[in-house]
């Protein structure tokens, strides 16, 4: 998902990642360390600067870095609780706002999610509360005990900036937890967003206001994320205990690849269709949306279509076969039935109506499906 990013270590078989964003900024972080916020922080451990054995490039350096290991530790933590709650977890990149853990797993119950999210935050208070008691030790050298000092309130720092209740932060992601004790899922992550949203606009409000460059970029982050993650979430919720055949469009056009887009879209509306087919002598090529007749009324079906068709079957699951499709370069999957009959289409703009449905209808979990439907139902007499 993350190019440009190069494996440094394997911790639990986990592959934790250095994207090269990080490793542009690490310097220029270490220098405005050094000569920025060095002799501030160092006021603030009770350390005379001149008591200091390093020289303050190192120490910004070591200061960037240390950065960087609290917070591979801190994802390292979410990532941990989510292998042990059943889910696998691919990777951690390391990048310039922090770190992301791709972690394949839905915590099933609320508080999984609030335990799954905690669990960086409390990492980082961890290492925060151990480094900076270890800083107060006398016997230490002055230089460790500033360095110590300083990773403990860098984690401090990370702790209390994730539990900010701005979803997707981590505290956000608890506040969902907790809503969703109350509430279905779905309302309960589009609360949060919501949250999230007002909050990130009130942080660049206040970063604008200020010139806080930094402040800024994290809003503007945390504002995308709030709604990419809903959109996400919705699909994902939306779709869940649903089979192909309850989103499929059972009437399908069919046209051979030099049919011009043009003819293809007046097939459709002559047969009612919600997508066609193309196919030639060598058999089907694969599936266009109304989305994808769109492009041009002279340009070839055939032009359009790109890759493989994706196949489902009828009672496969709906979010599986949406998976299929997003990893593809097509816009649907053709569903088949049990004697591997062409039956129909799902394209991404089926499910936008069955999304519509599902939250109209209400009704979480699995939806049932009715075994008798006849596939092709003729309009009644
Ligand atoms: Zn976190």
């Amino acid at each position: 998902m993350f190019a440009n990013a190069w494996t440094l270590m394997r911790i639990r078989g986990i592959p934790i990642r250095l994207h090269v964003s990080l490793l542009l900024v690490l310097p220029f972080l270490a220098y405005t360390v050094a000569t920025n916020q060095l002799p501030m922080i160092l006021r603030a451990a009770h350390v005379p600067p001149d008591a200091l054995t390093l020289p303050a490039g190192v120490l910004g350096s070591i200061v960037a870095v240390g950065l960087f290991v609290g917070i591979a530790l801190h994802e390292l933590g979410h990532a941990l609780v989510a292998m042990r709650q059943g889910g696998t977890v691919k990777s951690i990149t390391l990048m310039v706002l922090g770190g992301v853990a791709q972690i394949d797993h839905e915590a099933a119950t609320p508080r999984q999610q609030a335990t799954m999210a905690f669990a960086g935050p409390l990492v980082s208070l961890v290492l925060a509360g151990v480094s900076i008691a270890l800083s107060r030790v006398d016997a230490l050298f002055l230089d460790l005990r500033a360095g110590l000092f300083i990773f403990g309130g860098m984690n401090l720092a990370l702790a209390i900036f994730n539990l900010v209740p701005a979803y997707p932060l981590d505290g956000g992601r608890i506040l969902r937890a907790l809503l969703s004790t109350r509430m279905p899922q779905l309302r309960a992550t589009r609360l949060s967003a919501s949250v999230g949203r007002v909050l990130a606009l009130t942080g660049a409000g206040f970063a604008l206001m200020h010139g806080d460059p930094m402040l800024l970029l994290v809003s503007v982050f945390v504002f995308m994320g709030a709604s990419a993650d809903e959109a996400a979430t919705t699909m994902r919720l939306g779709l869940t205990g649903l089979r192909a055949r309850q989103a499929m469009g059972r009437r399908v056009a069919s046209v051979d690849p030099g049919r011009p887009l043009s003819t293809v879209a007046r097939h459709m509306l002559f047969q009612g269709a919600s997508a066609a087919i193309v196919r030639d002598e060598r058999g089907v090529r694969g599936v266009l949306s109304v989305r994808d007749v769109q492009r041009g009324p002279s340009k070839a079906a055939g032009e359009v279509l790109k890759g493989e068709p994706i196949w489902a079957h009828v009672d496969d699951e709906l979010s599986e076969v949406v998976a299929r499709v997003q990893k593809s370069t097509q816009s649907g999957a053709i569903v088949v039935d049990d004697m591997n009959t062409i039956v129909g289409v799902v394209t991404y703009e089926d499910l936008a109506r069955v999304m519509a449905l599902r939250g109209a209808a209400d009704v979480p979990g699995s939806v049932p499906v009715e075994p008798t439907v006849p596939l092709r139902q003729d309009a009644p007499r």
